[in-house]
């Protein structure tokens, strides 16, 4: 039998034996007091990792639809901005091209957002906001609080992408006023691709469109989710929802504040092996952003393609993620977020080391050593 690869990717991650477990059983059906009760069981955890007392509701559909459904329901012939450093905050203005009007306030991959040009937008009647808080393709933290402190004072609506820092980040949806959230399963939730999480606070009902999409249609969620049993408009992805339910429960076990600290404890320990190394970390920070504690992106070194570097950790029985768009060749990513901790990092960070050494680089110093300091 030939072994799994470990997936130290920013999704999909690795899915807990418990979890794959829940899937794997007869039909239930979706109308029933069993499907009504793994849905709110979902919404009872989720509300905890957003941060929030909004509605919440789980949607059939990756990270993507949750967030065709933020700027379907919200943005619709609004005014919106959509802040951009990396592939996520390019999508969403994308998103919003297909529905309205919007402006993009582009920076670089990687460097900070532009929060003046984004202030001169909300003077001139911007009404919503759009934002990824951990951009995935780039390695960096964007800042929410303020971003959500300067939508409140020009009274737009904030969506925020939580897709990759929801479940392993801290995130606090109510007190930094975002309005709408959204995380996907197969990230730092640590189940399998296909669903979607969104929260919607009060302010973004009292605007929400006229015109609303169909199938993604939240009012329709709203209804729905007020049956008894709690219900979808429209049959959902139920094997999913199971293993979702399954997900939260080993949440709620590890416990919120501990999973937190392990997914920065896992970032802490790559940055150390990347300084060890002497490679630089892609993002530029700075006061407000920050690197990412769910997935490191990392300067690939003179003298080594991304195809050899990859390629060899992947002969290693291991992979690791590359750069997007204009970043591919230029950057490696390392995933490590959802259930994985020590052991999977160590052996990552090892095959790199090895890799590095075997393509002729040589690395200052031992990042295994110098991660294993921060993960002992
Ligand atoms: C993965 C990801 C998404 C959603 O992608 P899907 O492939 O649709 O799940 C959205 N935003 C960010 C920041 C992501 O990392």
């Amino acid at each position: 039998m030939e072994k799994e690869p470990l997936l130290m990717l920013p999704g999909p991650v690795p899915v807990p034996e418990r979890v794959r477990a829940a899937m794997v059983r007869q039909a239930i059906n979706h109308r029933g007091a069993e499907f009504g009760a793994a849905y709110a069981a979902c919404v009872a955890t989720l509300k905890k990792l957003f941060g929030t007392n909004n509605d919440l509701f789980v949607i059939s559909g990756s990270g993507t639809a949750g967030m065709e459904a933020a700027v379907g329901n919200f943005g619709r012939n609004r005014k919106m901005v959509s802040l951009i450093n990396g592939k996520f905050g390019e999508r969403l203005w994308k998103i919003g091209e297909r529905y309205g009007n919007v402006t993009a306030v582009p920076s670089d991959w990687g460097t900070p957002l532009n929060l003046a040009a984004l202030e001169s937008a909300l003077e001139e009647g911007a009404e919503v906001v759009t934002m990824v808080h951990n951009e995935t393709s780039a390695g960096i933290r964007n800042p929410a609080q303020e971003v959500g402190r300067m939508t409140r004072k020009y009274d737009a609506l904030f969506i925020m992408d939580g897709v990759t820092s929801i479940g392993g980040d801290l995130v606090e949806v109510d007190k930094w006023g975002v309005d709408v959230a959204i995380v996907g399963s197969q990230k730092c939730l640590a189940a399998p691709a296909g669903l979607a999480a969104l929260s919607v606070s009060r302010r973004a009902w009292e605007r929400i469109g006229k015109e609303l999409p169909y199938y993604l249609d939240l009012a329709a969620y709203r209804k729905n989710a007020a049956n008894s049993p709690m219900e979808t408009p429209y049959t959902p992805a139920v094997p999913l929802f199971l293993a979702l339910k399954e997900a939260c429960a080993i949440i709620e076990e590890e416990g919120i504040e501990n999973r937190v600290h392990r997914h920065r404890q896992m970032a802490r320990a790559v940055r150390a092996a990347a300084g060890a190394w002497g490679l630089p970390l892609f993002p530029k920070t700075d006061a407000v952003h920050a690197y990412s504690e769910t997935v490191s992106a990392i300067c690939i070194p003179e003298g080594i393609s991304d195809k050899d570097l990859r390629g060899t950790v992947k002969k290693l029985g291991i992979e690791i993620a590359g750069g997007q768009d204009h970043l591919k060749g230029k950057i490696f990513r390392i995933g490590h977020m959802g259930a994985v901790g020590a052991p999977e990092l160590i052996a990552t960070l090892g095959a790199v080391q090895y890799t590095l050494r075997k393509c002729g680089l040589k690395p200052q110093d031992d990042g295994v050593m110098a991660a294993c300091e921060v993960l002992g």
